[in-house]
C-alpha cells in the first residue's frame, strides 16, 4: 500500500516552513481583513516551482497528443477528450510520486487556510482543466500556463442563483449564435470563486437554437474579468473560507467571437459536450477534498492534543479527562481513515485507474463530515478559548462546513453513491 516516503515527508516539511514564514504572518489579514491570496500564493507556487513543473507535464502532454495526431491517431480536434482513447497507463512509480506532490502542497496549506486552498484549486486546477479537456490548441496555448502559474487568476462558473445541485437542469445562462462566428451571452452565476478578481473566467451555459431549455446543448466561454457586458460583484460576505474570495458575475448582452467557445465547435457529437467535462471536474474536485480534509484534521487534532496536555480544570489537565479522550480518539480515527482513502485514490490514479464519480462521491462525503466532526470538536476541547479567533480552532470549523456544501453538497453526494450501488 502507498504512504508517505522520505523524500515525501522531507517535501512536507519544506512546505511547512514555508507555511509557517510566508502565510501564518498573513492568515489575519486574509481571513480577517479581506487582503486577496494571491500574492502568498503565487510565492509559493515559485518557491517550489511547482507552477514550472506543471507547465512542463502540460507542455509534455500536449506534445505527445501531438504526435499521435500526426501519426494519424485520435487528436484531431483539441484537447485530452479528443485523445483520451489512445492514452497509455501512466508510469506507476512516477505517478505515484506525482499525486503525493500534488497533495502534499495542499494539505499543508489546508491546515492554516481551506480558502486559499480553495482559491488555487479553482484557478490552477478547475479552469484550465476545462480547456485542457476541450479546448482547441490555440486556447490551450493562450490560456493554460499562465493559469497554471497563477501569472493569471481564473475561476470557474457554473452556479447561478436558481440552479445549484441541479446544475445543469436548471441553468438559465444561454449563448445565442449571433451570425456564423459570434454569440451573445447573458446570465448570471453567483457563488464563485475567484470572480471578483480572475483574468479568465470559464463561463457555462446553454447553447440557445431555440430549443426547448431541456434540450439545449452546456456549452462553455472563455471570458476575460475585464470585458464590456460582464460585470462582477465585491467578495460576498461569507461564514467562513475568507481566503477565497467568492463573488457574483453578470454576463448582459455579452458579444463574443468563437473563438472564446472551448473547443470553437458545437456541432460534433463526437466531441462531447462541456457537461462530460464538468461531470469530470466534479470528480476532480471530489477527490481533491481528501487532502483539503486531512490537512484540516490534522491541524484540529494537533492543537487540540497540545490544549488538552496543558489546559488544567479541577486540577488536572483536561486530556485525563474521559470525555475529552474520546474526542481526541475520534479524531484519530478520522484522520487514519482519511488519509487511507487518500493514499487509496493516489495509488488507484497512479495504476490508471482513477476513482469514477461514485468513489469519488464517498471519499467526499466521509472526509468533509470528518472533517467538520472533528474541527467543531477541537472548539469544545478548547471550551470558550475555542470560539475566539485567536485560537484558530474556530477558523477551522467554519472552513470545514463548506467542504459539506461545494462540489456537491453531502445529500447529492448520498444520492449519486446510492445510485451507483442501485442501478450499476
Ligand atoms: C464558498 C463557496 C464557493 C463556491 N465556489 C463555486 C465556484 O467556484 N463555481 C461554481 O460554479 N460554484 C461554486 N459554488 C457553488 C456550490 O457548488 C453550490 O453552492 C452547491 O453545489 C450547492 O448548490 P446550492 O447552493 O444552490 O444549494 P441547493 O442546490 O439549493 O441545495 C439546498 C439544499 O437542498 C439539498 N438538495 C438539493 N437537491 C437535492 C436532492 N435532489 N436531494 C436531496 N437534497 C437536495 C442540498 O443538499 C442542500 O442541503 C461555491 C459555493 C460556496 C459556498
Amino acid at each position: 500500500m502507498f504512504k508517505w516516503s522520505d523524500s515525501h515527508k522531507q517535501l512536507r516539511m519544506m512546505l511547512r516552513k514555508f507555511v509557517d514564514a510566508e502565510v501564518v504572518p498573513q492568515i489575519d489579514a486574509i481571513e480577517h481583513e479581506g487582503a486577496p491570496p494571491y500574492d502568498v500564493l503565487r510565492k509559493f507556487w515559485k518557491t517550489f516551482g511547482i507552477g514550472d513543473m506543471l507547465v512542463g507535464e502540460y507542455k509534455a502532454r500536449r506534445k505527445k497528443a501531438e504526435a499521435r495526431a500526426a501519426a494519424g491517431g485520435s487528436g484531431s480536434g483539441g484537447g485530452e477528450a479528443a485523445d483520451a482513447g489512445s492514452k497509455k497507463k501512466p508510469d506507476p512509480s512516477a505517478a505515484l510520486d506525482q499525486g503525493a506532490m500534488r497533495a502534499l502542497p495542499i494539505i499543508e496549506l489546508s491546515r492554516h487556510s481551506a480558502g486559499m486552498v480553495t482559491a488555487l484549486g479553482v484557478s490552477m486546477g478547475l479552469t484550465p482543466n476545462a480547456i485542457i479537456a476541450r479546448g482547441t490548441p490555440a486556447q490551450q496555448d493562450a490560456y493554460v500556463p499562465a493559469l497554471l502559474t497563477l501569472d493569471k487568476i481564473g475561476a470557474w462558473a457554473i452556479t447561478e442563483p436558481g440552479s445549484g445541485s441541479d446544475a445543469f437542469g436548471a441553468m438559465r445562462a444561454t449563448a445565442k449564435p449571433d451570425g456564423d462566428d459570434h454569440f451573445i451571452l447573458n446570465g448570471n452565476k453567483t457563488f464563485i470563486t475567484n470572480g471578483p478578481y480572475a483574468d479568465v473566467i470559464i463561463f457555462i451555459c446553454k447553447l440557445d437554437r431555440g430549443e426547448p431549455p431541456e434540450r439545449r446543448k452546456i456549452v462553455s466561454f472563455i471570458l476575460d474579468g475585464e470585458m464590456e457586458g460582464l460585470e462582477r460583484s465585491k467578495p460576498l460576505r461569507k461564514m467562513g473560507l475568507h481566503g477565497s474570495p467568492t463573488g457574483e458575475i453578470f454576463a448582459s448582452d455579452l458579444r463574443v467571437p468563437i473563438s472564446r467557445l472551448v473547443g470553437e465547435r458545437v456541432d460534433d457529437e463526437d466531441a462531447g459536450s462541456a457537461r462530460d467535462d464538468a461531470k469530470k471536474t466534479f470528480t476532480a474536485e471530489r477527490s481533491g477534498v481528501l487532502a483539503m480534509a486531512l490537512g484540516m484534521i490534522e491541524r484540529a487534532q494537533e492543537l487540540s492534543l497540545e490544549y488538552a496536555r496543558t489546559r488544567v480544570q479541577f486540577g488536572k489537565p483536561i486530556g485525563e479527562r474521559q470525555l475529552i479522550q474520546l474526542k481526541l480518539a475520534k479524531m484519530e480515527v478520522a484522520r487514519q481513515n482519511v488519509e487511507n482513502m487518500l493514499f487509496k485514490t493516489i495509488e488507484s490514479t497512479a495504476h490508471g485507474e482513477p476513482p469514477d464519480i461514485a468513489a469519488a462521491s464517498a471519499g467526499k462525503l466521509y472526509a468533509a463530515q470528518a472533517a467538520m466532526e472533528v474541527c467543531l470538536e477541537a472548539v469544545q476541547v478548547f471550551g470558550g478559548n475555542g470560539y475566539m479567533a485567536e485560537y484558530r480552532v474556530e477558523q477551522l470549523a467554519r472552513d470545514a462546513k463548506v467542504l459539506q456544501i461545494y462540489g456537491g453538497t453531502d445529500e447529492i453526494q448520498v444520492s449519486q453513491i446510492a445510485r451507483s450501488l442501485l442501478w450499476r
